[in-house]
């Protein structure tokens, strides 16, 4: 079972700020920004890429409730989704990465020179 799976089940302990029935946000354990939180389909898939409009439509608004409950609704904020191998996905579970709270530099996330990032 993939370790996010362990999160929903609570097998890991996680930091929750926010979950229903079908989703669930919680802090990243290795923060980018004063605010980054994973939000998932607590039902396993492996990414965006695979996922079926009910989960992403979901998943989206959950996102957008999230944002709101961390006060970064109007300040803005970032939602990132990495995929597969060169998308550098990690954990191999659906997930958004919402970061806010702090002006992002173009790139915080990734690699800042574009020139380097291929
Ligand atoms: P990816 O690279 O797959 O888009 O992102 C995976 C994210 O999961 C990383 O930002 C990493 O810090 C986070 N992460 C990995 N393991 C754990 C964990 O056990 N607990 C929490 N809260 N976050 C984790
Ligand atoms: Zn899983």
């Amino acid at each position: 079972m993939c370790i996010f799976c362990k999160i929903v089940r609570d097998e890991i302990p996680s930091n929750r700020v926010h979950e229903n029935d079908d989703f669930l946000a919680f802090h990243d354990i290795n923060p980018k920004a004063p605010i980054h939180i994973l939000i998932i389909p607590k039902a396993h898939t492996a990414s965006f890429a695979t996922a079926d409009a009910k989960t992403l439509e979901g998943l989206s608004l959950f996102t957008q409730e999230v944002a709101r409950l961390m006060g970064i609704d109007q300040s803005g904020y970032r939602v990132i989704t990495n995929i597969g191998e060169d998308g550098g996905q990690e954990v191999a579970h659906l997930h958004y990465h919402l970061l806010g709270g702090a002006k992002l530099r173009f790139g915080h996330f990734t690699d800042a020179n574009t020139k380097d990032n291929f």
